[in-house]
């Protein structure tokens, strides 16, 4: 069975001397820097000159230097500015590195990938709140946990997993548990969930629900109710009790219909097309087409989105959400609308 680490588990002895440095203050990069600051521990965020979140961190209370000037003061250096741009800020801060140091990820896909080629003698690690960097540091402030994964790729001092465990610590993470992981398998599974479920598999039954509801005759307005605004209901049951939940609190005509439907429309074609896409992030294509793609500036990305942008469930779904007063901007404690 995995192991679970929680508050008690994690010694801050491994990290309470030590220098922080964030590199990047966005969605992570500010909840990890204003977390372990409360927590104590001293930090440093490292931002490009001009940089639009410099005024920010400043104002959040914090000390602010070049990446290079964070890096070279940090004795642990966590890499928090966007996947692709990594392998560029690790080059502006290599030289800051010490034996013994850490090169802290908040993802694997870099290191997992041979994007960044670490020096030999500093420990490589891996802390990964398994949520959004806004709820990492709503849950801190509310005394509450956000569950992250750790994982060590590099252990020259001996203390890697102990001082990932008290960075976990530090930004809250062992109050609700953390599981260690790879970098392999944390990259793995986390570019093959986001792809075939999450992000890619959902929003293709959604819009495949969409069309032929619409195509059929139905009312858009219909159609978008029913494949993608109830989906949140839906969603939200299962996250709190698993798919029984859900199963459970539907009418028995939607559990029959879905039990005997769900199969022919996710079917065996599905399944293979899941197998070939997590080859693709298993042997490294994946990876590759969007190294490329972004080194050529991103050509297919742009028209994707334009094209996702224009799709006629985003069309009738921008006026309808204004419309209606469930989607105040306040999500904190969105209520449980009737499932289904
Ligand atoms: P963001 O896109 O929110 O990072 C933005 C920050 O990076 C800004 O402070 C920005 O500053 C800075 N930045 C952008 N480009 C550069 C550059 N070229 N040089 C220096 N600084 C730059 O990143 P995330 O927080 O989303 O992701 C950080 C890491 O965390 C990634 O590895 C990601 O995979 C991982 N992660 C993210 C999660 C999430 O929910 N977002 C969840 C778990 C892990 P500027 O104003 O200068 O542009
Ligand atoms: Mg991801
Ligand atoms: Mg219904």
């Amino acid at each position: 069975t995995t192991t679970v680490y929680y508050d008690d588990d994690a010694d801050r002895s491994h990290i309470d001397s030590k220098t922080v440095a964030i590199l990047g203050y966005g969605s992570q990069g500010h909840a990890h820097a204003q977390n372990l600051a409360e927590s104590g521990v001293d930090v440093v965020v490292g931002l490009r000159p001009g940089s639009s979140s410099r005024a920010a961190a400043r104002e959040d209370g914090l000390r602010v230097a070049s990446p290079a000037e964070a890096a070279a003061e940090g004795d642990i250096v966590s890499i928090l500015v966007p996947d692709t741009v990594q392998p560029a800020v690790f080059e502006e801060i290599r030289d800051g590195l010490e034996a013994g140091d850490t090169l802290q990820f908040a993802h694997g896909f870099n290191i997992h990938y041979s994007q960044i080629e670490p020096p030999e003698d500093v420990d490589v690690t891996l802390v990964a709140p398994k949520s959004p960097g806004h709820l990492v540091r709503r849950n801190y402030e509310n005394d509450e946990g956000t569950p992250g994964l750790i994982a060590v790729y590099q252990d020259t001092t001996g203390e890697a997993k102990d001082e990932a465990l008290a960075y976990a610590h530090g930004i809250g993470c062992t109050r609700a548990g953390v599981i260690e992981t790879t970098f392999r398998e944390e990259t793995e599974t986390d570019l093959f969930g986001e792809q075939a479920v999450l992000c890619g598999g959902v929003t293709s039954l959604v819009k495949q629900g969409y069309e032929t509801l619409v195509d059929a005759g139905y009312s858009p307005e219909m159609a978008y109710f029913e494949c993608l605004n109830e989906l949140k209901l839906i969603v939200d049951l299962m996250y709190e009790g698993g798919l029984g939940e859900m199963w459970d609190s539907v009418s028995d005509t939607a559990e029959f219909g879905g039990l005997t439907r769900g199969d022919r429309i996710v079917d065996e074609h599905s399944r293979e097309r899941m197998e070939e896409v997590l080859e693709e992030v298993q042997d490294g294509t994946f990876a590759r087409e969007w190294i490329l793609e972004n080194q050529a500036g991103r050509p297919s990305y742009n028209q994707l989105k334009d094209a996702e942008e224009s799709h006629g469930i985003e069309e009738v779904g921008r006026p309808l959400r204004d419309l209606f007063a469930w989607n105040d901007g306040d999500d904190e404690e969105t209520e449980k609308a009737e499932a289904p």
